[in-house]
């Protein structure tokens, strides 16, 4: 220990004095050991080694003591400012690695995660399937027409050669659209009478181009079209057709047998083609069944072949020279002037196209059927 001295001032030096330094050193550390987090940390290390800090205080009052006790004084703060500074660095290195580690933990992504992106969805296969068709005819030069849903009785009946006691014209096929002013016979037996009906079939749309434009006409009509049908696995009374009409000098029936096996080879396939089989359409003479050659077992051991059951071949739709009658009444000089037709359902190219058993799985908006179909066709 020091020698005596009159400069000593034991009280303006406590804090040098053994026991306080040990006093603010355990506090120091004690406090450090008790730091929680870096924030908490800091607030210690401005505490405990600031300038207002016992040990600053200490440290500076060093100077005030005797030359003899300076040494001793000196060794017993340098060491306590050492010890808190090391334990203060310790506790800083922890601290720091406990907070990258709750960071890492936290701010974690977890990629595996369902995320909540709306799906991008699909175009409907009746869409995408009526512009493959119209796309097909496209190529050959013809052009795609399009006619309202919401027809001229005239239209879709009496242009087309359809008389007025044809049984289409009845209230079992056709949707007649409410009458609100007109009443008569013709209400109260066939519901008809008001002249606009829903169209039955897409033809008035032959009609309306022959109306409006001047042969040579190459047009294809892909549309909606409505019969009072039950709605089961093979009906409905929505569906869509596509119609085809050719006019011009020279068309025999040799023209649309080529369009037709054309049409099929590029929706079904090379080597699927078409027969006719007679019939009869009131807008067509003369009219043929348009049957498809099944494009599963191309006609080739069809015993077994569940597409065509055993025929070898489809129904796909109807088609013909088109009847002078229709190319008069809607101002085309059958004299000058040939023509043939086609349709078909669109729902039924698509149902075969697609192996569908059901018809209705094209209309109940599904979205899993729709997407299965809608990125190709
Ligand atoms: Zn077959």
């Amino acid at each position: 220990m020091s020698g005596p001295n009159t400069d000593y001032d034991p009280v303006e030096v406590a804090a040098v004095q053994p026991e306080e330094v040990d006093a603010a050193r355990e506090a120091a550390l004690a406090a450090i050991a008790a730091a929680a987090d870096l924030e908490d940390l800091k607030r210690v290390r401005t505490e405990h080694t600031g300038d207002r800090s016992p040990l600053a205080l200490a440290n500076r009052e060093i100077g005030a003591l005797p030359p003899q006790a300076r040494k001793e004084a000196g060794q017993r703060v340098g060491r306590a400012r050492g010890e808190v500074n090391q334990a203060l660095a310790a506790r800083q290195e922890v601290l720091e690695a406990e907070h990258a580690a709750r960071i890492l933990v936290e701010e974690t992504v977890d990629v595996t995660l369902p995320t909540d992106r709306l799906p991008i969805g699909a175009r409907h296969p009746i869409t995408t399937g009526a512009e493959l068709i119209a796309d097909i005819f496209v190529a050959m030069g013809w052009e795609v027409a399009e006619g309202p849903v919401i027809e001229a009785e005239w239209l879709n009946f009496d242009a087309l050669n359809l008389d007025a006691d044809h049984p289409a014209r009845t209230m079992q096929d056709t949707f007649w659209t409410a009458s609100s002013d007109r009443t008569g016979p013709a209400d109260d037996v066939h519901g008809a009478g008001t002249g606009v009906v829903l169209r039955t079939q897409t033809s008035p749309v032959q009609a309306r181009t022959m109306l409006t434009q001047e042969p040579p006409i190459y047009v294809v009509a892909p549309g909606r079209v409505f019969r009072t049908d039950e709605y089961d696995a093979t009906h409905s009374p929505m569906f869509h057709q596509v119609e085809g009409l050719a006019v011009d000098e020279g068309i025999t029936m040799a023209h649309l047998k080529g369009t037709l096996d054309h049409f099929a080879t590029q929706m079904f396939g090379e080597g699927v083609t078409t027969r006719f089989r007679p019939s009869y359409f009131p807008f067509t003479e003369p009219s043929a069944e348009v049957d498809l050659k099944c494009f599963v077992c191309r006609g080739v051991d069809s015993a077994s072949c569940r597409t065509c059951r055993g025929e070898g071949w489809i129904e796909w739709g109807g088609c013909g020279v088109v009847n002078p009658r229709v190319l008069i009444a809607c101002g085309v000089d059958a004299e000058r002037y040939t023509g043939f037709a086609f349709g078909m359902g669109i729902d039924r190219t698509l149902m075969f196209r697609h192996g569908l058993e059901d018809l209705r799985a094209l209309f109940e908006g599904d979205v899993r059927f729709t997407t299965a179909f809608g990125s190709e066709l």
